[in-house]
């Protein structure tokens, strides 16, 4: 450098008002100072630079200076491509990652969907399975109250038949004790006892051999049961008096009588044979029944009352 310094000073001083010289001095200076550019951004070793800086050197072979310039700006230019191309990718990338991304977010979306149908069928099948069991559970109830139901029929059922035989065996026994008492009647409806059999008084000789049964005059006497009357007339102390003879032979003698309603022939039980009255030796009108069951006179009469009971009366 100091030589060439040395060599530029005495070339400056020997042409000291050469113009054109210098000129080409500065312009080597200038070419000096490129190539020194050259080499500091352009490294030879790449192909590239190696390939543009031929064929900078190709266009202006006479100018390096420019060659390296338009080679940096090649570079740069290529540069910015490549950087364009990075980003152009890169977007393609990241447009791939949103469309894979939503595809992901779909996907995902009909598993959620397939995911909840599936729970609300296996919802729905679970309710529907409640619904059988509760119903299985109302129908064994409903089942088993129309047993009890039926239990309870069947048992009012048996009550009620057992009610009803009791029923009409009492009806039966009650129809029985009809027949039988209609076999049998009192002689008088309406009446009230006054003397009885063993009884005595002024109106008895000693001993009273009937029941008296006291009722107003003209109150219908009945026959009390089915025979024959055998005697019908004036009989001292009995004044109007009537003998019915019975199947059996038992007899029965009602007196005192207003009248006679019948004097002979065979009576049914109830027929009306006379009236009350008070004749004969009476304080006042009833009939005197007397009973003497084997048709005898006065000592084989017998106390009317527990008579007329086996005839199943109650007087
Ligand atoms: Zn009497």
């Amino acid at each position: 450098m100091d030589s060439f310094l040395r060599r530029l000073r005495a070339l400056w001083g020997i042409r000291w008002r050469n113009i054109p010289l210098t000129a080409a001095a500065g312009i080597v200076a200038v070419g000096l100072v490129a190539g020194g550019l050259a080499l500091a951004f352009g490294p030879g070793s790449k192909p590239e630079n190696a390939a543009l800086t031929t064929a900078a050197g190709e266009h202006k072979p006479t100018s390096g200076a420019v060659e390296r310039i338009d080679a940096a700006a090649a570079i740069a230019k290529d540069s910015a491509a490549k950087k364009a191309a990075q980003e152009k990718a890169a977007a393609e990338q990241a447009e791939r990652a949103r469309v894979a991304k939503q595809r992901a977010a779909r996907s995902e979306q009909r598993r959620a969907a397939l995911e909840q149908a599936a729970a609300k069928k296996a919802a729905e099948k679970k309710a529907a399975a409640k619904k059988a069991a509760a119903e299985k559970v109302a129908a064994k109830r409903a089942a088993a109250k129309a047993e009890r139901a039926a239990e309870k029929r069947a048992a009012e059922k048996k009550a009620a038949e057992k009610k009803l035989a009791l029923k009409k065996a009492a009806a039966k026994k009650a129809a029985l004790a009809a027949k039988k008492a209609r076999e049998w009647v009192l002689p008088v409806a309406s009446y009230h006892l006054t003397g009885r059999f063993g009884q005595s008084g002024s109106n008895w000789a000693m001993f009273h051999h009937g029941l008296d049964f006291a009722a107003d005059t003209g109150t219908p006497i009945h026959a009390v049961g089915n025979g024959e009357i055998i005697s019908a007339g004036w009989q001292n102390a009995y004044g109007n008096a009537i003998e019915i003879r019975h199947p059996g032979g038992t007899v029965t003698l009602y007196g005192h009588m207003s009248r006679f309603a019948k004097t002979g022939g065979s009576v049914k039980a109830g027929d009306v044979i006379g009236y009350v009255g008070a004749t004969g030796n009476v304080t006042g009108p009833h009939c005197h029944l007397e009973v003497r069951p084997h048709g005898g006179g006065l000592d084989d009469a017998v106390d009317p009352l527990p008579w007329l009971k086996s005839k199943g009366l109650n007087p």
